[in-house]
């Protein structure tokens, strides 16, 4: 079986392709620097993403609010974050930088507002 996996680093504008062995960590080629090697590493142990999204705000001069955590999320917790988040609404007004849901799932990441929505007149 191929343990070998390739994972783009987003670390900076390069892009490096990084071939990687899954067992063992092992970097075949393709890391330029140390973060991008560290960054390889973690995608195969315990991927992690910034989640962005919106979520219904009422009384608002917007029906929507842009919402993202605050602190990369597990991968594999994105999808149970979405559905909470389309079953969640605030009430305006609401600043930007706002703590919307503190520690979502246990994640240590809070999701905040991402703009200011102000009160409808
Ligand atoms: S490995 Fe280093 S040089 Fe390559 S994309 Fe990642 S951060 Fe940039």
């Amino acid at each position: 079986m191929n343990d070998e996996t390739k994972i783009t680093c987003i670390l900076c504008p390069i892009g490096c392709e990084i071939r990687i062995n899954k067992k063992n960590l092992f970097i075949i080629e393709g890391a330029k620097c140390e973060k991008g090697i560290e960054y390889s590493k973690n995608e195969v142990l315990d991927p992690k993403r910034i989640l962005t999204s919106s979520i219904l705000i009422k009384n608002g001069i917007l029906p929507l609010i842009s919402v993202k955590t605050n602190k990369p999320i597990p991968k594999d917790k994105l999808f149970n974050i979405l559905e909470i988040l389309k079953k969640t609404s605030v009430n305006a007004p609401v600043e930007m930088g706002e703590k919307i849901i503190r520690n979502i799932l246990n994640t240590g990441s809070d999701i905040i507002a991402t703009k200011t929505v102000k009160k409808s007149k």
